[in-house]
């Protein structure tokens, strides 16, 4: 179903080459939403990307900035505004992990993990907020997860990561509250996608079971125990950037087959 309000908008989806950022975008295009889509892939799977996402009729193009440099995420926001217009809506989504206890966790994966899942996330709002604050309009989705609720052992970067994307989606939403700018989480449990595929061979390691053991030990934590989709997820962040939904802001929804319920 076509939601009105969108029509003709456009967003800026972190991370959108892939997984989750990638079920978004359709998502928004369906909508009639231009989409900018963004992400480190090769330049084949960026350009199927771009195409799969363009076969709605918005316009859709590509900006490679990556998530480590400042300068690149505001870029990315400057131009969006100068060659569309505006980023009305802007999805921060960009992701990575590492699984390792603490001990042997290796400080470059935890400075590029707070960096890309975190920090990326302040640049690319602090960029895209005066633009939206002038025209009065904005929607801020944060993909965080239902580890920016509750802990895992062997996730420290990722854990405070997120937790630390729930504290800047509420700071941005008070900061926000009287303008039509809304800024919210959606935090999903396990979503099949290359980012959770590829934690397999690590948690399989990290606890001696085999590839199929540590599925299923990620569906243990799942009541639900079924992997969500990135078409929930889209749905959500459709919801999210209507008309509609302009009283909800600094909200966290889990869409976690009930994970955090328990
Ligand atoms: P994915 O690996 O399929 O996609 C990650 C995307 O981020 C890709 O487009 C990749 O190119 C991009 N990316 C990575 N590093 C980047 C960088 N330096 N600069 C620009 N882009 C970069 O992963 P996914 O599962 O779709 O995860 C997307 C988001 O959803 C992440 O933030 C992740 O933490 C979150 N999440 C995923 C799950 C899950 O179960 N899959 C659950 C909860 C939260």
């Amino acid at each position: 179903m076509a939601t009105a309000s969108l029509k003709g908008k456009t967003a800026v989806i972190t991370g959108s080459t892939s997984g989750i950022g990638h079920g978004i975008a359709m998502a928004f295009a369906a909508e009639g939403v231009n989409v900018v889509i963004n992400g480190l892939g090769s330049a084949a799977d960026n350009a199927a990307a771009v195409e799969q996402v363009a076969k709605f009729g918005t316009k859709v193009t590509f900006d490679p900035a990556n998530m480590l440099k400042p300068d690149e995420i505001a870029n990315m926001v400057a131009k969006t505004e100068k060659d569309f217009g505006a980023v009305d809506i802007l999805v921060n989504c960009a992701g990575i992990q590492h699984v390792s206890p603490i001990e042997n966790f290796p400080i470059e994966k935890w400075d590029m993990i707070i960096a890309i899942n975190l920090t990326s996330a302040f640049h690319s709002i602090r960029a895209a907020v005066p633009g939206m604050k002038k025209r009065n309009f904005g929607r801020i989705i944060n993909i965080a997860s239902a580890h920016s609720l509750r802990a895992s052992p062997n996730k420290a970067a990722y854990v405070a990561a997120k937790h630390g994307l729930d504290g800047l989606t509420k700071t941005v939403a008070l900061e926000c509250a009287q303008m039509q700018i809304t800024a919210n989480c959606i935090s999903p449990g396990f979503v099949w996608t290359p980012l959770v595929e590829k934690q397999i061979p690590d948690i399989a390691k990290t606890q001696n079971i085999t590839e199929e053991a540590a599925k299923n030990f990620l569906l243990g934590k799942q009541p639900s125990k079924r992997f969500g989709t990135v078409e929930q997820i889209g749905a959500l962040a459709v919801f999210l950037a209507s008309d509609a939904a302009v009283a909800i802001t600094g909200s966290n929804y889990s869409i976690d087959g009930g994970w955090t319920a328990e």
